[in-house]
């Protein structure tokens, strides 16, 4: 097959994590017969630098017309102090909203050998596998009204939560397609005890449910849900759950992995989707080669998966990490004492390697 690809690298670590999934991609095309095409594109600040405005218009209309969007991390400090309608982070929301991505699939996944990298203990987090389904256009970070005005003594902030049916059954039907791929157990996560709109979450789930009785579903209220992640991780599958929640939780279920550096997502809808590591732009570690660029490689494999149907090459990809796992290499987010340190180049190289057709 032949396919376009946008490479939007953004910053920080974005550039350094982006052409490791870019030359990983190329190979797999060699190897098994495909044409990826990459364009690369400005966002973020880098494009806030060059244009003075986070999302271009070229930008945002390469990635309409593209098969797929790769995307690496936006932001940093030197963006901070903007005006929050021209920070990177408006880059993300732009896209999600121009290319109509209601759903976000975020998989947090433990590879065993990296059991002793994770904070809780080895018998807690070995085997989990979950897959966060987070709604990722609708909620709070898009409801109106939203704003802060003056009032009397001082000013008030304020956002709306606001889910419609449509909205919400859309995601549950991703939630309970993917179910059916894997251990047929739907968790959906809600706080239908106080706010309204998480009570008609609540219903539409289960009437949506009606037509996957294959699936078993079950509620929980957010609060717990923090609890239980940590507590008894494996007890979950696919959860599913809204913007704000499943922002926060992601990163919890993250954190269990071990690394942040680890975990890719893949965010679809209605056209183009946008694969991208769950993480930031690591201002933190950036331009030194220390990246893990895992989660982007492993991002790159969720891409051929859902965007390209490969689902033959996508594992191919996840052997060669796994391989590359257990031959010893780590990133310094991952390493442990007798292990093989090594950079983000020589990470990237090694999978390469180890990526057989
Ligand atoms: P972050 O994810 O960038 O970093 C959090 C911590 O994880 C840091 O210590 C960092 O060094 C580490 N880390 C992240 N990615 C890593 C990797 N690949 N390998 C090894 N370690 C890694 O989150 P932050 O520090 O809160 O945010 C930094 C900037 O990124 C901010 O401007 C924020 O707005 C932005 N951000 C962007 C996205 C995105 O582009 N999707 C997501 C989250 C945050």
């Amino acid at each position: 097959m032949k396919a376009t690809i946008a490479a939007l690298a953004g910053d920080g670590v974005g550039q350094e994590i982006v052409p490791e999934a870019v030359t990983v991609l190329k190979a797999v095309g060699r190897t098994f017969g495909h044409t990826f095409d990459f364009i690369e594109a400005l966002v973020g600040g880098q494009a806030i630098d060059k244009t003075g405005v986070p999302l271009p218009p070229d930008t945002l209309a390469l990635a309409k017309q593209s098969d797929a969007v790769m995307l690496g991390a936006v932001g940093g400090p030197k963006w901070e102090g903007l005006d929050y309608s021209i920070r990177p982070e408006r880059a993300l929301l732009g896209l999600r909203e121009q290319l109509g991505l209601y759903a976000n699939l975020r998989p947090a996944k433990l590879y065993s050998m990296l059991a002793d990298a994770s904070t809780l203990k080895r018998e807690v987090v070995e085997g989990i596998d979950i897959l966060v389904v987070r709604e990722l256009t609708g909620g709070i970070y898009f409801g109106k009204p939203k704003g802060i005005e003056k009032i009397p003594g001082g000013e008030r902030g304020f956002n709306t939560e606001v889910y419609t049916t449509e909205e919400i059954r859309r995601i549950a039907i991703v939630a309970f397609e993917a179910a059916r791929k894997r251990r047929k157990k739907v968790m959906s996560v809600d706080k239908a005890n106080v706010l309204e709109s998480s009570e008609l979450w609540r219903r539409v789930v289960i009437d949506v449910h009606k037509q996957y009785p294959d699936i078993e579903l079950s509620h929980i209220y957010v609060d717990n849900c923090a609890m239980q992640l940590v507590r008894n991780p494996k007890q979950f599958d696919v959860m599913v759950t809204t913007n704000m929640f499943g922002d926060i939780l992601s990163d919890e279920a993250a954190m269990l992995t071990g690394s942040i550096g680890m975990l890719p997502s893949a965010s679809i809808g209605t056209k183009t989707g946008m694969y991208e590591p769950i993480h930031g732009s690591a201002p933190d570690i950036a331009g030194k080669n220390i990246a893990n660029p895992i989660a982007t490689i492993a991002s790159a494999a969720m891409m051929l998966s859902y965007a390209f149907k490969l689902d033959k090459e996508a594992e191919a990809i996840e052997r060669a990490i796994v391989a590359t796992l257990e031959q010893g290499y780590r990133t310094k987010d991952i390493h442990t004492p007798g292990m093989t340190l090594v950079g983000t180049r020589e990470m990237g190289a090694a999978i390469l390697k180890n990526l057989k057709g």
